[in-house]
């Protein structure tokens, strides 16, 4: 078994003996498989999201609203490769418009291994979408090349101060920025679907969680996102949907709270200014009824 260095983390250990920091063994664990009605509108679209929620992450973030499952604290289902790609194509068969893989960073070369094999006997019959935090190694995502038609990454911190003490992750606004430009080096401007065009097939789409008490941080973000990357050739979603319900155990006060209409209109406005194009959100989308119920493990499709 080799070292696990699937991440910028760099463990550096067996996972068939122990756990990184992601919080799993090398078992393919899943928590949930299911159609999603709640992600962008040209990925949920009319039929709804074919949504893969691994367990365990390598950022782990304070705030995280997918908690019941990424702390290394879930029991998943533990899929054999052959199984996956049964329920991968029984998802597809639901109708769903694409196959989104939702924090599947510490599972890459499983997830590659698969989406090859699929796609070299003809099973992948819609889009594939690497929904992730953004915290990956460019070496891993060489790997996917070819099999991700869309990268949905996050894009969460500009400080290094915010990032290490939310996420233990000082160097996340470099690794992040690298890990998005392979990203568009790999799939270039992003494309929509020729005969449903709203439905998006190809491209990168980042999104950026609005944090309370941290508008600054947020158009310090994007205006550096802009500086590195053309804002044209991306979509940008700038999400208010931050819930305090999961974070009102964390000893950061500042995160005890929703934010403000204000916080949230200057962030997207200056997105605006920037040249972004892309989705904002409701105020009402800040409500935990949005995260999905891990607990009806894996029997939606
Ligand atoms: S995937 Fe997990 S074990 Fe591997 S380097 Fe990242 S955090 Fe460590």
């Amino acid at each position: 078994m080799n070292p696990c260095n699937l991440c910028p983390r760099k463990c550096n250990i067996d996972r068939s003996q122990s756990l990184g920091f992601c919080g799993e063994s090398e078992a393919l664990s899943v928590a949930r498989i299911a159609p999603h009605f709640f992600e962008e509108p040209p990925i949920s679209y009319k039929k709804g999201s074919g949504t893969v929620f691994f367990t365990g992450c390598n950022l782990r973030c304070e705030f995280c609203q997918n908690k019941a499952i990424s702390r290394g604290n879930a029991e998943g289902k533990i899929y054999k490769k052959s199984e996956l790609i049964d329920a991968l194509c029984s998802l597809q068969e639901s109708g769903v418009h694409n196959i989104n893989l939702v924090t599947p960073t510490h599972f890459a070369d499983k997830i590659a291994d698969i989406l090859s094999d699929m796609k070299s006997r003809g099973l992948l019959k819609v889009p594939t979408v690497y929904n992730t935090s953004g915290y990956e190694s460019v070496e891993t995502l060489r790997m996917l090349d070819g099999l991700i038609d869309i990268y949905m990454p996050d894009l969460k911190y500009f400080s290094s101060e915010l990032s290490e003490k939310y996420s233990h992750a000082p160097n996340y606004f470099e690794v992040a920025i690298e890990a998005i430009r392979e990203m568009l080096r790999q799939r270039g401007k992003y494309k929509y679907n020729e005969s449903e065009p709203k439905l998006l097939s190809s491209g990168v789409l980042i999104r950026h969680l609005v944090l309370p008490s941290h508008r600054k941080d947020s158009i310090e973000l994007l205006s550096r996102l802009a500086e590195l990357i053309n804002p044209s050739d991306v979509l940008l979603s700038v999400m208010s949907q931050y819930t305090p319900e999961f974070a009102l155990d964390s000893k950061y006060s500042e995160l005890h709270r929703r934010i403000t209409s204000f916080e949230y209109t200057t962030v997207c406005d200056k997105a605006s200014e920037l040249g972004f194009n892309g989705f904002t959100q409701a105020k009402e989308s800040a409500s935990a009824r949005y995260t999905p119920d891990f607990a009806k493990n894996n029997n939606d499709i």
